[in-house]
C-alpha cells in the first residue's frame, strides 16, 4: 500500500543525500574520532565540519554546540545540567526555580517534575486559547520568583509539536535579558526546546538571545539518534553522561559520527529550505488548502490554534467533537493516511491531550483531535486525497455514534 505521510512532526523521511553521507562515514570513516592516528582524525574533521554547518543553521558559533542523541537528551541535559550545581550546593545557593509552561514536550515536563521532587521550585506560565504564552506574564513571574541570589531557569518551547504554535521567542528571551539587567544579582537563563522549529522556520540565536537551545536531526530529514544542544558561551552546564572527555567534557561517549555527519547534511539542506521563502509559502499553501477542504466537507471541524498569531506552516490540529482520535487514526491508517494524536491510550482509557486541555479546549474536542503534519516532500495531489480520506472516515464514524449523540458533522 502506498502511504500518504502527514506525520512529519513525529519524524521525517531521511533525505537521500543524508543517507549517502552517512553510508560514506560507516563504510570508509568508521575510526574512533578520538584516536590520534590519521584515520581517526579524518573522522574527527568530518564531525567538526558537521558542527560548523549545524551551528550556522541557528547562527551559533561551532564551539557553542554539543552533539547529543536527540531532543530528549538535549532537554534533559539543558535542565539537569544547568541546575546541577545549584542542587549540589543547596545551602550555598538559596533557591533554584524553573519557569515553564504546561504545553511542553514530555522530555521537558517530566524532567521538570523530577527536578521538582529534588527541591526545585516550579512555576507554570498560562497559555491562552490559541496556545500562546505572553511575554508580559513571564515578566511578572520573573519579578515574583527570580529573586536576588536565586538561580532561575526559564524553559519554554519554540514551537509546539501538536498544534504548531510558534511562541514569541524573541520577546520572551528579551524579557529575561532585561530582567538580568535590572536585577544583576538574579541569575536568569532561558532554554528553549526548538525541536519542532529548527529546519522548518528561521531560528537564530543572535537575534533571539536564548542561552540554551535544543534541536533534533530526525525532525528535519536527518537521522534518528542525533541532536544538539546550543549552549551560549558563559552558561554553566554540568555533564549528565560521565565517562569520557568527548564534546569538551560535556557529554561522554564515542561520537555517533555517521549520525552527526547526517545531521550536518540535513542542516545544510534545511538552511537552503528555510532561506527560500517560496518553499515555505508553497507548503503553507498546502496546509491552508487542507484545512479549508476539510472544513468545507465537515463544517463542524475545529481548527485548534487556527487563529494563533504564528503557527508552523506544516501543522494542522483538527478537532472532531464527540469522536475518539484513536478510532479516527485507525480509520485513516486503513486507507493509507498517516497522522497522529496528542491523546494517549493508557491502560485502556483514552486520555485527552494535556496540551489542548491546557489551552482551554473542551474535553470533547480534545478527545477527537488529530494532528496532520505536512513535510517537504508532500504534493498537492496527496493533500486532495487526504481531504477525501478524512471526510470518509469521519463521516463513517459520526454515523456510528449512539442515537442522541449524533453530531452534526457534515
Ligand atoms: N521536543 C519536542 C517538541 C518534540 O516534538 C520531540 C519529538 N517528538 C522531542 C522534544 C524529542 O526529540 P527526540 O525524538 O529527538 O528525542
Amino acid at each position: 500500500m502506498k502511504f500518504i505521510y502527514l506525520d512529519n512532526n513525529a519524524t521525517t523521511q531521511p533525505h537521500t543525500q543524508v543517507l549517502d553521507a552517512m553510508a560514506q562515514v560507516n563504510e570508509q570513516l568508521w575510526a574512533n574520532p578520538s584516536s590520534v592516528h590519521r584515520f581517526g582524525q579524518t573522522a574527527r574533521q568530518r564531525i567538526e565540519l558537521a558542527r560548523n554547518t549545524v551551528a550556522s543553521l541557528i547562527g551559533a558559533r561551532p564551539r557553542e554546540l554539543l552533539f547529543t542523541s536527540g531532543g530528549t537528551e538535549s532537554n534533559n541535559l539543558a535542565l539537569r545540567g544547568f541546575l546541577a550545581r545549584s542542587l549540589a550546593h543547596r545551602e550555598a545557593t538559596p533557591q533554584a526555580v524553573i519557569i515553564t509552561s504546561r504545553i511542553e514536550h514530555a522530555s521537558v515536563s517530566e524532567t521538570v517534575d523530577s527536578l521538582q521532587e529534588q527541591g526545585v521550585e516550579v512555576v507554570h506560565l498560562p497559555v491562552n486559547i490559541h496556545g500562546c504564552l505572553s511575554p508580559q506574564d513571564l515578566s511578572v513571574s520573573l519579578r515574583e520568583h527570580a529573586q536576588e541570589r536565586c538561580v532561575t531557569l526559564v524553559s519554554v518551547q519554540w514551537a509546539n509539536n501538536e498544534t504548531g504554535v510558534v511562541q514569541p521567542m524573541t520577546e520572551l528571551a528579551e524579557v529575561c535579558r532585561s530582567h538580568r539587567k535590572q536585577y544583576p544579582g538574579a541569575r536568569v537563563v532561558i532554554h528553549t526546546d526548538a525541536t519542532q522549529a529548527v529546519g522548518k522556520v528561521p531560528v537564530n540565536v543572535q537575534t533571539t538571545t536564548v542561552d540554551l537551545l535544543t534541536m533534533s536531526a530526525h525532525k528535519f530529514h536527518g537521522p534518528k539518534g542525533a541532536g544538539a544542544l546550543y549552549v551560549r558561551a558563559g552558561t554553566s552546564l554540568r555533564p549528565q553522561i560521565l565517562g569520557g572527555s568527548q564534546e569538551k567534557q560535556r557529554r561522554g561517549g564515542t561520537e555517533n559520527a555517521s549520525a552527526i555527519v547526517g545531521m550536518g547534511m540535513a542542516a545544510e539542506l534545511a538552511a537552503s529550505f528555510v532561506g527560500t521563502e517560496t518553499s515555505m509559502v508553497r507548503l503553507g499553501g498546502l496546509r491552508d488548502h487542507f484545512e479549508k477542504g476539510i472544513v468545507q466537507v465537515l463544517p463542524h471541524t475545529t481548527v485548534n490554534s487556527g487563529r494563533a498569531p504564528d503557527r508552523l506552516w506544516n501543522t494542522s490540529n483538527l478537532g472532531f467533537a464527540h469522536l475518539e482520535a484513536e478510532a479516527i487514526l485507525l480509520g485513516l491508517s486503513e486507507k493509507g493516511l498517516c497522522a497522529s494524536a496528542g491523546a494517549a491510550c493508557s491502560s485502556g482509557s483514552l486520555e485527552a491531550s494535556p496540551v489542548l486541555l491546557a489551552m482551554g479546549i473542551s474535553e470533547s474536542v480534545a478527545h477527537g483531535s488529530v494532528r496532520f503534519s505536512i513535510g517537504r516532500f508532500n504534493t498537492g495531489d496527496e493533500i486532495n486525497q487526504a481531504i477525501q480520506i478524512v471526510s470518509q472516515v469521519v463521516k463513517r464514524l459520526a454515523g456510528t455514534l449512539p442515537l442522541g449523540q449524533a453530531t452534526p458533522l457534515g
